[in-house]
C-alpha cells in the first residue's frame, strides 16, 4: 500500500466510526423499507410503476464505451484497488479468465438481481405507505430515475498535472425531504449473524466508503446512505426455543428476528474527497510511466477478486519473494497466525514456486 493508500485507509476508517453512528438517516430509512416489507401489497407490483422501470432499463440497454481521451479511468467500485492490479488492468496486460467455483457465479447474480427489485421497491413505496416514504428517488435532467445507467456520470480531474476520470453508476440518488442522498446498497452471503457480528464490530466496509467517496466527487452530494442485506433471512418463524438450533446460530432473539437488513449513514469530508483524488492521481502517474510498483505485504489484502494474480505472481522479483516469504514466517509465529492478514498473505503464496525465496537457507 502507498503512504497515500494507507492515510486514506485511515481517513476511511475514521469515516465510518464517526459516521455509523449518530444520525437516525439510516434507521429513518430502515423503518421506510419495513413499512414497505411488511405492506399486504409489498408482493405486486403496479402495471404502470413497473413499466417506467424496465422502460428506463431498456433505453439504457448497450454498451457504451469511454470518449477516446487516453485517460487512465477508474470506477466508483474499483477505486480501492492495488497500485499493481491498476498498472496491469490499464496495460496490455489480459485479465486472466478461468472457471470459478459455480456457486460464486450464483451468487454474483443474486447480488445482481436483488438490487433491481430493491430500485423496483423504493419505487412503489409512496403508493404502498403514503407520507412514511420519504425517500425516493431523486430524477435526472432528462426526467429518468437517478440510478445506474440514467445517472451514469464521467469527469476528468488534474492533481499535480496527472489528469484522470472517474466514472460510477450509483445504485441511485435519493430525494429526502429536499435533500439530496447517494445510496449504495450490498448484499452480504456471510450469513445473518456473520453479517450483523461484522457490520457491529466494524461499521460499514472502508472500500465502500471509497466507492461512495468517488460518487460524491463526481455528483457534488456529501452524505448518503449504505444499505447491506443479508441473503440468508431469519427463519420464518422463532427460532429462540428450538433446541436444534445451536444458540450460536439462532436467528432470533427476545422474540424478535435478528436484522437481515442494515444501513449506515455516511458524510464525505472534504479531506476524504482531496485524499482519494492524491491516491487515484498517483495511482494514473504509474500508469502513465508504465511503473509496476513494488509488491507489499499489505497488497495481498486486496487480491480476492483481482484477475491479475499469475501476472502479479510471476512480475516478483527475487527480493519481493523473499521478503513475502519472510514475512510469512513471522506471521506463523506471531499472535497474528491464522488471522485475516496471515491468511491473506498465505493465500497468495499458495501456488507459488518459492524454491527460489528459500533456497538460501
Ligand atoms: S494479485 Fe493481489 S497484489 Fe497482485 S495485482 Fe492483484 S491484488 Fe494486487
Amino acid at each position: 500500500m502507498t503512504n497515500a493508500n494507507a492515510r486514506s485507509a485511515a481517513n476511511s476508517l475514521r469515516a465510518q466510526l464517526e459516521e455509523s453512528n449518530p444520525p437516525d438517516l439510516a434507521q429513518e430509512f430502515i423503518a421506510q423499507l419495513d413499512a414497505y416489507y411488511a405492506h399486504p401489497s409489498s408482493s405486486f407490483y403496479d402495471n404502470k410503476i413497473e413499466r417506467l422501470f424496465y422502460e428506463q432499463k431498456l433505453r439504457h440497454l448497450g454498451f457504451k464505451p469511454y470518449p477516446k481521451d487516453g485517460l487512465v479511468t477508474f470506477g466508483a467500485s474499483g477505486t480501492d484497488m492495488c497500485d499493481r492490479q491498476i498498472v496491469f488492468k490499464n496495460s496490455e496486460t489480459k485479465a486472466e479468465k478461468s472457471e470459478d467455483e459455480a456457486f460464486r457465479g450464483r451468487q454474483r447474480r443474486q447480488g445482481t438481481a436483488i438490487i433491481d427489485f430493491v430500485q423496483l421497491d423504493i419505487l412503489h413505496m409512496k403508493k404502498r405507505i403514503g407520507d412514511k416514504a420519504e425517500f425516493t428517488f431523486a430524477k435526472t435532467d432528462e426526467g429518468e430515475f437517478a440510478f445506474e445507467d440514467a445517472a451514469q456520470v464521467r469527469k476528468v480531474f488534474e492533481r499535480s498535472g496527472i489528469k484522470f476520470a472517474i466514472t460510477a453508476k450509483p445504485d441511485g440518488i435519493l430525494d429526502y425531504r429536499g435533500q439530496q442522498l447517494l445510496f449504495e446498497y450490498k448484499t452480504k452471503a456471510t450469513g445473518l449473524i456473520a453479517m450483523n457480528g461484522k457490520l457491529d464490530f466494524k461499521g460499514a466496509d472502508s472500500h465502500h466508503l471509497r466507492q461512495v467517496t468517488a460518487e460524491s466527487i463526481l455528483f457534488g452530494i456529501n452524505e448518503g446512505i449504505l444499505l447491506y442485506e443479508s441473503t440468508e433471512k431469519p427463519s420464518w418463524f422463532s427460532d429462540e426455543e428450538n433446541k436444534s438450533v445451536p444458540k450460536t446460530r439462532k436467528t432470533w432473539a427476545d422474540g424478535k428476528p435478528k436484522p437481515d437488513l442494515r444501513a449506515f449513514h455516511f458524510k464525505i469530508t472534504d479531506e476524504m474527497r482531496e485524499d482519494l483524488l492524491n491516491d487515484l492521481a498517483e495511482q494514473a502517474r504509474l500508469v502513465y510511466e508504465k511503473t509496476l510498483p513494488k509488491m507489499t505485504i499489505e497488497m495481498t489484502g486486496k487480491c480476492a477478486f483481482c484477475a491479475f494474480k499469475g501476472h502479479c505472481k510471476s512480475q516478483l522479483t527475487a527480493e519481493e519473494k523473499a521478503m513475502l516469504v519472510e514475512a510469512e514466517r513471522r506471521y506463523a509465529t506471531s499472535s497474528l497466525a491464522g488471522k485475516y492478514d496471515h491468511k491473506n498473505l498465505r493465500e497468495y503464496l499458495s501456488d507459488m514456486d518459492l524454491e527460489e525465496a528459500t533456497e538460501d537457507e
